[in-house]
């Protein structure tokens, strides 16, 4: 039984700071924006060491929480933005929900189970709308 590392296997090509949103090219110049893209920024990254410590129901509900603040932006000019962010954090969602899959087959299986249920519901009724 070999233990899942960070160092080996697809998740090592994921760096710590990838899920970090930039902002590329806003109509508004980030004026809207970029205070949401700061709070967003700051739950995805204690979402990211919450995941490297295993603490995936920690790191779920912060990924949640940044969601919420993606989907609250209103402005007309910065739909994209908001969608660019919702993008990041879903595929962000999404690798935990693949990490979790392989954790929930390993030797401490029932700790990961529930986790795996969770963001794999979450992310299909994501994906719905
Ligand atoms: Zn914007």
């Amino acid at each position: 039984m070999k233990l899942l590392n960070f160092t080996e296997g697809k998740n090592a090509k994921r760096k710590l700071n990838e899920d970090i949103i930039q902002l590329v090219s806003c109509p508004a110049n980030g004026n809207v924006c970029s205070q949401n893209l700061v709070e967003i920024n700051r739950l995805l990254s204690t979402a990211q060491q919450s995941r490297f410590s295993k603490e995936y129901g920690r790191s779920i509900y912060k990924m949640q929480k940044a969601l919420a603040i993606a989907d609250g932006i209103q402005t007309e000019r910065c739909a994209n933005c908001a969608v660019l962010f919702r993008n990041t954090i879903l595929s962000s969602m999404d690798n935990v929900k693949e990490e979790l899959e392989e954790m929930s087959k390993g030797l401490f299986s029932t700790r990961y189970r529930e986790s795996f249920k969770q963001v794999s519901t979450l992310v299909q009724e994501l994906k719905q709308v």
